[in-house]
């Protein structure tokens, strides 16, 4: 399977960046703006290149693994529908867990496999993240947005 971010990757919350600057970050604003979040084509197609695999070869379902709590989960299918995201399953932050993002999505790659899911290559912006997955020995694409901060 291949395990794909959200933020970064496949939606751009560039615009959102600033409700987390400065002393007071506003985390419900910043995940309330995310309906607003433009696609990022590019990424899209990445990931649906990724999930095809090579000519011949077996195409891989796809996991998208994201630090965004859970209580935006439709929120987060409604955004993926209305932009032609193709996914298989969505793995969420729960609702209060305040871990790292690496923490979240290394607990979350745990779980996956003990359910007897094989991620095979996963696809993040946050270089904690692809550290993270490099050290649990996943090949990882690191895709460049400049902003990580869940
Ligand atoms: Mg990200």
């Amino acid at each position: 399977m291949l395990v794909v971010d959200v933020d970064g990757v496949l939606s751009d919350a560039s615009g959102r960046q600033h409700l987390l600057a400065g002393a007071e970050r506003r985390w419900e604003a910043f995940f309330e703006a995310s309906v607003e979040d433009p696609p990022i084509p590019e990424g899209i197609a990445l990931a649906g290149a990724l999930a095809a695999g090579t000519e011949g070869g077996p195409s891989r379902p796809t996991v998208l693994l994201t630090a965004r709590p859970a209580r935006l989960a439709d929120t987060t299918v409604a955004w993926l529908d209305r932009h032609g995201v193709p996914w298989d399953l969505l793995v969420m932050r729960v609702d209060g867990d305040h871990r790292s993002s690496p923490d979240v999505k290394r607990a979350a790659l745990a779980d996956l496999r003990a359910t007897c899911h094989i991620p095979e290559l996963a696809l993040d912006d946050d270089p904690r993240n692809a550290e993270m997955y490099r050290s649990e020995g996943v090949p990882v694409v690191y895709f460049h947005s400049g902003y990580y901060d869940l």
